[in-house]
């Protein structure tokens, strides 16, 4: 490499520095705001300055911390830490990418990072090797999702490589997803605007800008977009919009996490990265797409259909893949999602089982009315030998079991069978409920239009970890997300939800 940099001892220099401070300057290091001991492996996708040692001496490089935030320490290490003898050696060893070598970049994408970020090449060198060692793992928990859980073949990552110019835009973003925010100051691709010509002269790290919101999303105007016109919106009773264009320019993830969009993008952008998050304000969910976000939003439509069924059959016992998705089975147990949900088809209300108390003071209620007559139970026991009938009693006996302080009232079992008799006279592909959208969704940023479905398996996936999306079924944190957070929804998932809702018989169509 045609660098000679005068190279500093960093840690005689640190010695020297510490001194001269006090314990208490020491101690007001920057402190991330989205770090605790429960997701501190977090740190270990973050890139930082170069060091040979594995461990408490890596630090972070903190690109988006302005330095007025930062120690005297962490500033010199700004100012010095690419040319360390750690970092000079280990960008000595770098094995340059050529011929058909994958996951390393050439001299001149390294030169061109170096001037476009005003930071030593040696960091360069070092993050591209730190994120190259972390892909293999990325790829391996994308691979066991599509095989295991998708049954997709694994084509695409039988043998992964990104070439040199994919793996300079794989370290633009590797380099700017910081510990706390993803916030772009550096961004090549697309087009240049206003902000990326104002910035020329701003590298990767800025002594007092913090991140600033910059970019928005706007509405394409389509009268068929599902981003700018969703259907049956109005039948929420409680309204939200599916897509906020007016606060489209940043996201914070229920972690913390703050996310401010890298490029101008419209519902029609295609090569996304976008989050869904449930009304409830509790769960979060991070896909990546080549198509759009009106397009993606048309795909989760389908999630009603397992959404309809879950609350009528043990799906997720049956080990299909909506019944295994995290995204789905969280709507289908969300008393905020269910609620939408049930606003916008009422007949579902039966599914949704009362207190032992009220289902038992309906169910005295209904059938002291009910004393002179013949039980409607024995008639519909003797009426099973039919084959409709047959159908009718295997489907209401896989009616999930409510949990333990609730149960099905008389009347509600009642209506579980007429509605799965009305089901059985539905003209086919006619479905027993209307699509609504359950999920609020955010374009977090615009990849290159170009991008591979490898780059963007790993953009996506950094997003994941820092976000800490609970919903998202790749969980490089600890490998099985419901391990590490649990089952996607709470146990009990119809405390309350009848409350205020009397008598709810109505008719969905
Ligand atoms: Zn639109
Ligand atoms: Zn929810």
């Amino acid at each position: 490499m045609a660098q000679s940099p005068s190279v500093i001892h960093l840690d005689r220099a640190e010695k020297a520095v510490s001194l001269l401070l006090s314990t208490d300057q020491n101690q007001q290091r920057y402190r991330p705001k989205t770090i605790r001991p429960c997701n501190e492996v977090r740190q270990n996708y973050l890139p930082t300055f170069p060091s040979i040692s594995y461990g408490p001496h890596n630090y972070l490089l903190l690109a988006n911390v302005p330095g007025i935030h930062l120690s005297p320490l962490e500033k010199l290490r700004r100012v010095h830490g690419a040319n360390t003898d750690d970092a000079i050696s280990l960008m000595k060893s770098y094995r340059y990418s050529g011929g058909h070598e994958g996951f390393h970049l050439s001299e001149q994408h390294i030169t061109d990072l170096a001037e476009r970020f005003q930071i030593g090449e040696s960091i360069i060198t070092f993050n591209a090797e730190r994120i190259r060692s972390l892909s293999a793992s990325l790829f391996a928990l994308h691979e066991e999702f599509r095989v295991t859980v998708l049954k997709r073949p694994n084509v695409a990552l039988a043998e992964p490589t990104l070439n040199s110019k994919q793996m300079a835009i794989l370290l633009e973003f590797y380099l700017q997803i910081d510990v706390d925010t993803f916030y772009m100051k550096v961004c090549s691709f697309r087009e240049p605007d206003f902000w990326s010509n104002m910035n020329n002269s701003e590298g990767l790290f800025s002594e007092y800008k913090g991140p600033e919101a910059r970019y928005m999303v706007e509405p394409c105007g389509s009268l068929f977009c599902t981003c700018c016109h969703p259907p049956n919106s109005w039948r929420k009773t409680r309204p939200w919009p599916v897509v906020d264009f007016a606060s489209s320019s940043s996201h914070q993830f229920v972690n913390g996490y703050t996310t401010y969009l890298n490029c101008s993008a419209t519902c029609m952008t295609s090569n996304i990265v976008y989050a869904m998050t449930c009304p409830c304000g509790h769960y979060d969910y991070i896909e990546s797409t080549k198509e759009t976000l009106s397009e993606a939003l048309a795909c989760t439509y389908l999630m009603q259909h397992f959404l309809s069924l879950a609350q009528y059959e043990r799906l997720v016992q049956k080990k299909e893949i909506a019944g295994q998705m995290r995204l789905y089975r969280h709507s289908a147990r969300c008393p905020v999602a269910l609620r939408v949900f049930l606003d916008c088809n009422p007949a579902h209300w039966c599914f949704v089982p009362m207190t032992w108390h009220d289902s038992a003071t309906e169910s005295i209620r209904v059938l002291a009315q009910r004393s002179n007559e013949r039980d409607p139970e024995i008639a519909n026991i003797v009426r099973m030998g039919a084959i409709n009938d047959r159908t009718v009693a295997r489907q209401l006996d896989s009616v999930p079991i409510p949990p333990a302080p609730y149960a099905f009232s008389y009347r509600q079992r009642q209506q579980q069978r007429e509605f799965f008799e009305r089901l059985a006279t539905l003209p086919l592909g006619r479905s027993p409920y209307s699509t609504i959208d359950l999920y609020q969704a955010k374009i977090i940023a615009v990849l290159p239009n170009d991008c591979s479905l490898l780059l963007r398996y790993l953009i996506e996936t950094l997003f994941i970890i820092h976000c800490e999306t609970k919903l998202n079924m790749i969980c490089p944190l600890g490998g099985d997300p419901e391990r590490r957070y649990g089952p996607p929804f709470e146990p009990i998932w119809c405390d309350n939800l009848h409350n205020g809702i009397q008598n709810a018989t109505a008719e969905d169509h």
